[in-house]
């Protein structure tokens, strides 16, 4: 057989049951991918693992020794029931099975080995439900054995029910064995300035270490391959976009009348923010920039005048909201923003898939026809039957919410029009740099003049269930001085079981949310201080055109009170509006308690923002809510949740699901790493676009992309 390739696919080396098995269990298709899924940690056969420290539900691969071993007829069936019992010295755990008397005779006393399965309890103990084994050779075979196997680390791999630690150790060492030369991702030269390891000894060292001194360089050059093979690969695609031709768009008189009917002047960062985009349209390769900013910091003025200087050439912009709601209130906005004589010239429309079939058509041949310069929707612009006659801007409007490949359909429906990206969430620079390492960044980071500032108070039940009434007091007072209310819930309704508009960090509390949109409308219209209150609800299941209008009234001062989902999370612009309350605020994220703080203290009003808990002091769910009370600083803010929530998180929610996860490369602890991965990879593109010279490195590029693209289709 020639020897494997890290393409060559799970087939060759391995019987097909378990290729299989490792394809459904970890989506793994190539010698390549089952060779680039590295150990979690490694045990040493003479160290057991402490079983207190497991926790139950977790699958865990351990180092025991087997302490008793009994056999019992069963009393209400036939047949016989195996226990056995393991200790790490101190612990014990107990597997069990069912007719398996056979067994006794390998599962003897005093044997060690390694034992895996599900943490479950029984009576007070633990136990391993599917218990599964491997027993290491005897105490006295292993004595005659060389010392070094002895001492030879166990690589522990992240393994399923299906699929063992030692199933996976297996397969590996089938690759490895019959791996042929790999060809290395990092340059020679390269290699010995950061004094790294081969790329074939890294695999052998990470996998099959001799002793545990061998992991720590192999972890570190693998770690840099995975930079380098990322960051050259995002620049890579950057200089391909770069590549393509665009019309450049230079502006005119429709941006020139925008501006004069300003009654403000720009912010600093809005007009050099401007400049750049401005610079960006005139050019001849399509523009790819994110431009990040708190909310209310003005990124949707900027956008629009981008909307202004490309329509001067009769380009049309498509601009795209996350949902139905903000997508009618950014048409609203940019329609009262452009006035009179500028909405009849540009014709803003919307059009999303929630529209009466009608209006639809009727919007869709605007677009089609050209008449309308400013298209606002939803992913329903994506859609097949959309056509647009010129689509020179497409405008992104919160990026973590839409995915490369969606930014890719939509540029596929333009000559390559330009691109921007809008997102309130402030991206730390490593995740920019990781995440959207093919744009360009740009950041507003001061807001308009005459913010009246917002207060945030937690509101800690768990130790002082009386402020619950105080927040409603606080709300009621609100509403009698002209104001307006949100409160916002992490459930439609907690009576019913519902996977509805639930946030998505609820990593704390398996629970279920203690307050629904529904149970507070029920509170608080028993209440009779707020007998006279118009109170509204809003939230994901009600029809599109009903969330419109109650978004409508709101924004009209016909509501005092609105009890929503996070549907009201991004966008929303009520200036009157200043108070938010959100309840549960353990169930969500940082960025997104944040996110919703932002909707009040927008205009002159002083805002207020009431964060509701019953977390416990020190949890880490309470913690992240008095993060965001502790600051305004959405920079700051960023990095705190990169560090509570685990970058996983942040990355998945950054990136949509599109790039498959990271490896050994961590965003915070590798920020360095990355950076000089970043400035080795344009060095080596700069030279050789193509890395002809690098087959190592462009062949591991071309695989990775391939992943992404498997797992943005869901495929793995
Ligand atoms: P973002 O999209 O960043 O949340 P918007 O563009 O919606 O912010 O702006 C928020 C509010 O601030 C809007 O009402 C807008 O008209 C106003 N605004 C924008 N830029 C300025 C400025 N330079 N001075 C005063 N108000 C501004
Ligand atoms: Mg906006």
């Amino acid at each position: 057989m020639p020897p494997l390739r890290l393409d060559s696919p799970l087939g060759d080396v391995l019987d097909d049951k378990v290729a299989k098995a490792l394809t459904k269990a970890f989506g793994m298709a190539r010698v390549g991918d089952l060779l680039a899924h590295y150990p979690r940690r490694y045990a040493l056969r003479g160290e057991l693992t402490p079983i207190a420290s497991l926790t139950v539900g977790e699958q865990v691969s351990i180092v025991a020794e087997i302490v008793s071993v009994s056999e019992r007829r069963m009393h209400n069936r036939r047949g016989s029931l195996l226990e056995v019992v393991i200790s790490d010295g101190e612990g014990q755990l107990s597997l069990t099975f069912f007719n398996q008397s056979w067994r006794m005779g390998e599962l003897r006393r005093g044997r060690r080995g390694m034992f895996s399965g599900k943490v479950g309890e029984f009576r007070g103990g633990k136990q391993f439900a599917h218990p599964d084994y491997q027993l290491f050779d005897d105490l006295e075979t292993a004595a005659q054995t060389a010392q070094a196997l002895a001492s030879r680390p166990i690589p522990v791999y992240p393994a399923t029910a299906a699929v063992a630690t030692w199933t996976i150790a297996k397969a590996v060492e089938g690759a490895l064995d019959g791996l042929g030369e790999v060809d290395d991702p990092l340059p020679d030269d390269l290699r010995r300035r950061h004094a790294l390891l081969p790329a074939r000894t890294a695999l052998e060292h990470i996998h099959r270490p001799s002793v545990i001194d061998d992991v720590a360089p192999a972890q570190q050059t693998l770690r840099m391959q995975e930079a380098l093979v990322l960051q050259a690969g995002l620049l890579q695609q950057r200089a391909a976009v770069a590549a393509l031709h665009a019309r450049p768009r230079p502006a005119g008189e429709l941006r020139e009348s925008f501006d004069a009917r300003l009654t403000f002047a720009l912010t600093d960062d809005q007009a050099s923010v401007g400049e750049q985009i401005a610079a960006d349209l005139v050019a001849e390769r399509p523009m790819n920039r994110l431009v990040q900013g708190e909310v209310g910091s003005g990124k949707t003025l900027v956008a629009l005048r981008a909307m202004l200087q490309v329509a001067e050439s009769g380009g049309q912009a498509a601009l795209i909201a996350p949902t139905e709601v903000l997508a009618a209130q950014h048409l609203r906005s940019i329609a009262a923003m452009l006035g009179p004589d500028l909405s009849a010239k540009l014709i803003p429309t919307l059009l999303t898939g929630q529209m009466p079939a009608a209006d639809r058509r009727r919007a869709a041949l605007r677009v089609a026809s050209g008449q309308s310069l400013i298209v606002v929707g939803t992913h329903a612009l994506l859609s097949a039957t959309t056509t647009f006659a010129d689509l020179a801007l497409v405008v992104v409007d919160e990026q973590h919410r839409f995915g490369v490949e969606q930014r890719d359909a939509l540029r596929a429906k333009g000559t390559a029009p330009h691109v921007l990206v809008l997102t309130a969430t402030p991206i730390p620079r490593t995740v920019a740099m990781t995440v959207f390492g093919d744009l360009d960044v740009s950041t507003i980071r001061t807001l308009p003049p005459g913010r009246a500032g917002i207060e945030s108070f937690v509101a800690p039940l768990a130790e002082k269930p009386s402020w619950f009434g105080r927040v409603w007091d606080r709300a009621a007072e609100e509403v009698a001085a002209g104001r307006q209310v949100f409160v916002v819930c992490a459930a439609i309704d907690v009576d019913v079981d519902e996977p509805g508009d639930a946030p998505s960090a609820t990593d704390a509390a398996a629970s279920r949310p203690t307050w629904g949109v529904a149970q507070v409308a029920t509170l608080l219209s028993q209440l009779p201080r707020f007998a006279q209150v118009r109170i509204e609800i809003l939230h994901g299941r009600m029809p599109s055109d009903e969330k419109d209008a109650v978004m409508r009234r709101v924004a009209a001062g016909e509501v005092d009170l609105l009890i929503a989902t996070t549907v009201i999370e991004v966008g929303v612009d009520v200036p009157n509006a200043s108070t938010m309350i959100v309840l549960d605020a353990d169930r969500f994220g940082v960025s997104q308690l944040h996110q919703l703080r932002g909707r009040v203290g927008r205009g002159s009003v002083p805002g207020l923002c009431l964060l509701v808990t019953e977390a416990a002091v020190g949890s880490p769910a309470r913690e992240r809510v008095e993060a965001v009370a502790a600051t305004l600083d959405g920079f700051a803010l960023a990095e705190v949740d990169l560090e509570l929530r685990g970058e996983g998180d942040v990355l998945g929610a950054a990136q949509s699901g599109a790039r498959s996860s990271l490896r050994l490369l961590r965003v915070v602890a590798d920020a360095d790493l990355i950076a000089e991965a970043r400035d080795e990879a344009s060095v080596l593109l700069a030279d050789d676009p193509q890395l002809t010279a690098h087959p190592g490195l462009r062949d591991a590029i071309e695989r990775r992309l391939d992943d992404d693209t498997r797992a943005a289709l869901g495929k793995n």
